[in-house]
């Protein structure tokens, strides 16, 4: 018995063939297991294929996934800015959470090839926010990363991320605050996000 090659069964599953060729193959197929085993192999990888081609990735990996291809251009404010990538305050409020008792608001920058977390939180019985932050990158992470609160005219306070690339801050906001991110000597400045009040 001659057996029918992989192309052939490329061809089958794909469905360009002569009508022909497709029948004879069809009833190879009923009597040859050996056949059957190509066949089975060729159609699985065929609608794997098919269906990889109708995935759509959600938009934000897309997004994430081109500003890491993209040079990144620093924006006003300077040299060496990160770029906004993320800010909760542009999205959608949940049902329910509008009025809630703390206000928080949610950022993710990024500096090449670090992810640079936000957390602003604050109290309307209180002056004070609280910002947490969590600094990633790509290439392993440094036992402690230097990161000072800054005003135009110069720093505030001063903090250190622990083995996690997280810090913690607690102060009065006002306005034109940011962050200077001290990495291999360079220094990263980021926004520091203001959060409004209820009924703001
Ligand atoms: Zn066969």
């Amino acid at each position: 018995m001659k057996h029918f090659t992989s192309e052939d069964w490329i061809d089958y599953v794909r469905d360009v063939q002569s009508p022909a060729m497709t029948a004879q193959m069809k009833e190879h197929l009923a009597q040859c297991d050996e056949c059957q085993k190509s066949f089975r192999l060729w159609a699985a990888v065929n609608k794997a294929a098919t269906k990889d081609l109708e995935y759509v990735p959600p938009s934000d990996a897309v997004r994430i996934a081109k500003s890491l291809f993209e040079p990144t251009k620093p924006q006003s404010f300077g040299n060496l800015v990160a770029k906004l990538i993320f800010d909760s305050a542009q999205q959608p409020v949940t049902v329910g959470v509008r009025g809630s008792v703390s206000i928080c608001r949610q950022l993710l920058y990024q500096y090449g090839q670090r992810f640079i977390d936000l957390r602003v939180e604050g109290h309307p019985s209180s002056k004070e926010v609280s910002l947490t932050g969590q600094i990633q990158q790509s290439f392993g992470q440094p036992e402690s990363i230097p990161v000072t609160l800054c005003r135009e005219e110069g720093p505030i306070q001063q903090t250190e991320t622990n083995p996690r690339g997280e810090f913690h801050m607690v102060f009065v906001p006002e306005e034109g605050l940011h962050l200077e991110i001290d990495m291999n000597e360079k220094k990263i400045r980021v926004r520091v996000p203001e959060i409004s009040g209820p009924g703001n």
